[in-house]
């Protein structure tokens, strides 16, 4: 999984120290006590910490203080900052000798654009090594008390994306194409849908046209393991009702999620009748 020994190639550059090792570094869904011991260490001693938006606040204060730190997130409320000049700015601190760590939130694999900083980095001869991270979609079923599988129900798990870039000026994560999801319609597979969107309404037409039962359980997790999390129980059916929940959420589908869905059910069913709709999701 990591890279190739340190065959760090020095071309154009003008220090005198080796190139160091890139670290890509996942830190979770957002709790600071869901990293690994791995990514706290390399986040203490970093010099360069390049961050994506969701990577929380309290785990970008774990950096040392002469650490520079760089939100190269795409929301970060600057000029839009491009994947090419993210593998750049990498790149040239890592010929600087410095400790580089570039964190992504869950894990650096899924959905995080780690392929292609790989190919940047094998390109330059940078070294790198993986640190993998627990996905939104682990803790967003651990969040509402599920399994993923259950061997009466659930014996496969897709994980896969609801948003399609349509960015032609820039690679992005997923190809520009929609998801057949006919060829995935299946009684036995829990869905993790990373990047919903925030009108369901298009993913539940797309999914009952492909074949999908209207009572398939589903679950839908906001700030996933945060103190702000939110989550919503519905069947496919229904989820057109859903109210419209902060990003960045998750929607989790199938049978293995029938019991979670009905005690979040409950729970909401229980804060209605107690009169505390402010605190639910949509409902304020
Ligand atoms: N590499 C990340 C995914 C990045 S894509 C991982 O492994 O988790 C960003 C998407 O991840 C968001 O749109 C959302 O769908 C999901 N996501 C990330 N953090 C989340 C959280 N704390 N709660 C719910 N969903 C989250």
């Amino acid at each position: 999984m990591s890279s190739q020994p340190e065959r760090s190639s020095r071309r154009g550059s003008f220090e005198t120290r080796p190139s160091s090792r890139v670290y890509l570094v996942g830190v979770g869904p957002g709790d600071p006590e869901l990293l690994t011991m791995k990514a706290y260490r390399l986040i203490r001693n970093a010099d360069v910490v390049f961050h994506d938006d969701l990577v929380s606040a309290e785990i970008i204060e774990l950096a040392a203080p002469h650490a520079q730190v760089v939100n190269v997130g795409k929301r970060c409320g600057q000029k839009k900052i491009t994947q090419t000049e993210i593998n750049t700015r990498m790149i040239v601190a890592a010929r600087r000798g410095l400790e580089v760590v570039r964190l992504k939130s869950g894990d650096p694999g899924v959905f995080g654009r780690l392929a292609e900083e790989i190919d940047a980095l094998e390109s330059a001869g940078i070294a790198y090594e993986i640190v993998p991270g627990v996905t939104a979609g682990i803790a967003a079923a651990a969040s509402v008390g599920s399994s993923l599988t259950d061997r009466r129900t659930g014996s496969r798990i897709i994980v896969i994306t609801g948003h399609h870039t349509h960015d032609p000026g820039d690679t992005g994560s997923t190809p520009n194409t929609a998801n057949d999801w006919r060829g995935l319609a299946g009684e036995d597979a829990t869905f993790i849908i990373y990047m919903p969107g925030r009108d369901l309404r298009p993913l539940q037409r797309d999914l009952l046209d492909a074949g999908f039962l209207p009572d398939f359980p589903v679950l839908i997790v906001s700030r996933a393991s945060t103190p702000a999390q939110r989550e919503w129980a519905t069947t496919l059916a229904d989820l057109h009702y859903a109210p419209a929940i902060e990003a960045p959420s998750i929607l989790l589908l199938g049978r293995a999620l029938a019991g979670a869905n009905h005690r979040v059910t409950a729970r909401i069913l229980t804060a209605v009748q107690d009169g505390a709709c402010s605190s639910l999701p949509g409902l304020a």
